[in-house]
C-alpha cells in the first residue's frame, strides 16, 4: 500500500489539476459512469466535532474510495486544520487497500475547484467584481481559483470579523487587485460572482442585497441546518448543484425546498451544463446559483491524481499492510 503525505499533495496537486479533475468527475456524475454513496455525517458528541464518511466509485476512472474525517472547531486553538480528513483508495478489481492519501488540502482544492468549475460554466462573462462572504480557511483557496475563471477587476469581502479579511486581501493582491471589506448589502450589489464560504446557520445574503446578473457559488452549507442565503434568494435563481438530492437534503437549497419554493427537480447538476446538454445561465437569466455540497467523487478525483503523480514521481511511501 502507498501513503501521500501531506507535503506531497502540496507539491504535486494545483488549483488547475484539481479543476480539471473535478469538472471530469462531475461531468462523469450527469453520464451516470460515477456515482456517490450516501453519506455518513454524524456529530460525535465529543470535542464538539463532526465526523463521517463520503465514497463513490467512478468507473470510467478506476476509482474506488472513501474520505473519512470530518470538523473538529477546537482544532484552531492547537494550530492544526479545523478540517481533518483522509482518502482511502482502493483497486476496484480485487477491493485491497492502494493508497492512503492525505485530505486536508485536496479538501481545500476540490471545493474551491467546484465553485471555479460554476463560474466557468454560469457566470457572467463579462463579470468584473468578485464578491467573497466569509474568511476562514477555505476562503483564501475559493479566491485563488475563481479569480483564474474571469478578468475580474476588484475583489470585495466580507466576514463577521472584518479583521480576518488581510488574508484575503493579499490573495487579491496576488493577482494585483485591489480588494475592500464591504456590507453584504453593497457586495450583494456590486459583485457579479459571489462566493458564500461560512458555517452560519442562518441567512447572511437577502434577496434585496442581490442585483444585476450575478452568479453565487454557495459553498459554506454541506450539513443540515446550516444556512448562508435566504430562501427567497434561492427561490429567484436558477439553481445547479453537484448532486440535486444532496443538495435538496443538506444543501444550501435545503430550506427553499423544505419551504416548498424549489422543487428538487429543478435542480441541474452541473455536469448537464459541462457536457452541453443543459444552456446553463441562458439568454436573459439574472441570477445562477451553484449550491456546492460537496461530494466524495471530487476528493476521489484529486487523491487518483496525486496517487498517479506521487507514483511517477517516486513521492509515495510504499508499506506493508
Ligand atoms: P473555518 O472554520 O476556517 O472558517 C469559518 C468561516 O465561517 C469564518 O469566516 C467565520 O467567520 C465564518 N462564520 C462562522 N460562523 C458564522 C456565522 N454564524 N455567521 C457568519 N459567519 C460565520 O472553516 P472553513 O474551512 O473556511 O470552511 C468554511 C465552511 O465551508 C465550513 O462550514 C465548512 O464546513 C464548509 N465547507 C464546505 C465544503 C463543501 O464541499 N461544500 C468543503 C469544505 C468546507
Amino acid at each position: 500500500m502507498l501513503i501521500v503525505s501531506e507535503a506531497a499533495v502540496a507539491e504535486l496537486v494545483g488549483p488547475d489539476d484539481a479543476l480539471a479533475a473535478v469538472e471530469a468527475v462531475f461531468a462523469g456524475m450527469a453520464d451516470g459512469t460515477a456515482r456517490n454513496f450516501p453519506v455518513v455525517r454524524e456529530a460525535l458528541g465529543h470535542a464538539d466535532a463532526l465526523y463521517g464518511f463520503k465514497s463513490g466509485f467512478d468507473r470510467e476512472g478506476g476509482v474506488l474510495g472513501v474520505k473519512a474525517g470530518g470538523y473538529w472547531p477546537g482544532n484552531a486553538a492547537r494550530d492544526l486544520t479545523n478540517h481533518q480528513s483522509t482518502v482511502c483508495l482502493f483497486d476496484p478489481d480485487t477491493g485491497q487497500c492502494r493508497a492512503l492519501v492525505a485530505g486536508n488540502r485536496l479538501t481545500a482544492l476540490r471545493t474551491a475547484a467546484a465553485a471555479a468549475v460554476s463560474i466557468r460554466h454560469l457566470a457572467p462573462p463579462d463579470a468584473a467584481v468578485l464578491g467573497i462572504v466569509g474568511a476562514g480557511h477555505q476562503a483564501a483557496f475559493q479566491l485563488r481559483a475563481a479569480l483564474r475563471e474571469r478578468p475580474f477587476r476588484r475583489v470585495l469581502g466580507w466576514n463577521r470579523h472584518p479583521e480576518r479579511l488581510e488574508g484575503l486581501a493579499a490573495v487579491a493582491a496576488e493577482g494585483g487587485l485591489p480588494f475592500e471589506s464591504a456590507g453584504l448589502e453593497r457586495l450583494g450589489r456590486d459583485a457579479n460572482v459571489i462566493i458564500t464560504i461560512t458555517s452560519s446557520f442562518e441567512p447572511l445574503l437577502r434577496a434585496e442585497h442581490v442585483q444585476g446578473p450575478t452568479h453565487i457559488a454557495a459553498m459554506g452549507t454541506d450539513t443540515r441546518g446550516k444556512q448562508e442565503l435566504d430562501p427567497a434568494l434561492v427561490a429567484r435563481a436558477a439553481c445547479f448543484t453537484d448532486e440535486p438530492e444532496q443538495a435538496a437534503a443538506l444543501g444550501e437549497c435545503q430550506h427553499a425546498v423544505a419551504a416548498g419554493r424549489l422543487e428538487t427537480a429543478a435542480i441541474t447538476p452541473i455536469g448537464e451544463v459541462i457536457r452541453g446538454r443543459h444552456r446553463g445561465r441562458g439568454e436573459g437569466a439574472e441570477l445562477t446559483l451553484f449550491d456546492g455540497t460537496g461530494v466524495g467523487l471530487q476528493d476521489l478525483a484529486v487523491a487518483a491524481l496525486a496517487l498517479r503523480r506521487a507514483e511517477a514521481q517516486g513521492m509515495a511511501r510504499e508499506v506493508a499492510l
